[in-house]
C-alpha cells in the first residue's frame, strides 16, 4: 500500500544507521539504492518526496519510461540488472552508474557508445559472479583482471567499483562469505589503484534481506527493494 512507503523507507533508514554504527562505520558510507523495478512511477514519485535520492531498475526499457516521467534532477538511476548488447546505447544516454558490467565485450562497447553519446565519463561496478552458477550473470574472479585492465584504460569508463548477487539463501547469514569475499577481492584491486589514486571503490551488496550482513561487511551501496515498496508480483522479479 502506497501510503506505508515513508515508514518502511524511514525503518530501513533507521536499521541501516544502526547497523553501520554497530559495525563500527559511518552511516553516510551506506548509500540506499531503492530498487523500484515493477513498480509505477507514482509509487517512485512518493518515495522522491520521502528523500529517496537513487533508484535500482534492472531493466532499460521499463526505466526509460520512468525516467523519461520523473527526469534525472535531483534523482540518481542505477541500472542493476544484466545488460545486453543491443541496449547499451540507451543504458548509457539514460543511467548514471552501471552496477552490471561482466565482460570485455561489454565495456569495450560501453566506451565506445560514450563517446558516440558524448559522454565524458560513466561510472560503472563490475559484477562478480562468486557462486559459479550458470544461471547467474556476471563476470568470473578468474576473468575479473583482464575486465579491470579494460576498464581502466578505457577513456570513458570509471572503475567505481564491485557488485554481486549471491545465490537466495534463508538464512542471511549465509551470504556472509560472498559479501566478505567481494570485499577482500576490492580490498585487492584497491591497493592495486585500480579505483583511481587510493579510492578504496565501491562494494555493492545487500538487498532486503540480507543489507545488514552486507553492511558489516563492508557494503557502500545496499540494493533495497521489497521492503520498501512491497510484494512484486510473483510473475515479474
Ligand atoms: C531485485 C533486485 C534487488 C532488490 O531485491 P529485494 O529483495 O526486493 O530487496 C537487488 N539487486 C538486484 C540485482 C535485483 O535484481
Amino acid at each position: 500500500m502506497a501510503s506505508e512507503l515513508p515508514e518502511r523507507l524511514a525503518l530501513i533508514r533507521r536499521r541501516i544507521d544502526a547497523c553501520a554504527h554497530g559495525a563500527g562505520r559511518a552511516p553516510e558510507e551506506v548509500e540506499l539504492i531503492a530498487v523500484s523495478k515493477t513498480h509505477p512511477a507514482a509509487l517512485l514519485r512518493e518515495a522522491i518526496a520521502a528523500g529517496v535520492e537513487s533508484f535500482g531498475e534492472n531493466r532499460v526499457q521499463e526505466a526509460e519510461a520512468k525516467i523519461m516521467e520523473l527526469g534525472r534532477e535531483g534523482v540518481r538511476w542505477h541500472l542493476i540488472g544484466h545488460l545486453q548488447a543491443n541496449k547499451a546505447r540507451r543504458a548509457v544516454q539514460l543511467f548514471d552508474v552501471i552496477h552490471s558490467l561482466d565482460s570485455d565485450a561489454l565495456a569495450r562497447r560501453l566506451d565506445r557508445l560514450c563517446a558516440e553519446e558524448e559522454r565524458a565519463l560513466l561510472p560503472v561496478l563490475i559484477q562478480v559472479d562468486l557462486a559459479g552458477e550458470e544461471t547467474k550473470t556476471g563476470a568470473s574472479v578468474d576473468a575479473l583482471p583482464e575486465l579491470v585492465a579494460v576498464v581502466n584504460a578505457a577513456q570513458h569508463l570509471r572503475l567505481a567499483g564491485l557488485m554481486t548477487l549471491p545465490p537466495f539463501f534463508e538464512e542471511a547469514e549465509q551470504a556472509r562469505p560472498f559479501f566478505r569475499r567481494l570485499r577482500e577481492l576490492r580490498d585487492e584491486l584497491a591497493a592495486g589503484g585500480a579505483f583511481g589514486g587510493s579510492a578504496r571503490g565501491e562494494l555493492s551488496m545487500g538487498m532486503s534481506h540480507d543489507f545488514e550482513v552486507a553492511i558489516e561487511e563492508g557494503a557502500t551501496m545496499v540494493r533495497v527493494g521489497t521492503a520498501i515498496f512491497g510484494e512484486r508480483g510473483a510473475a515479474q522479479s
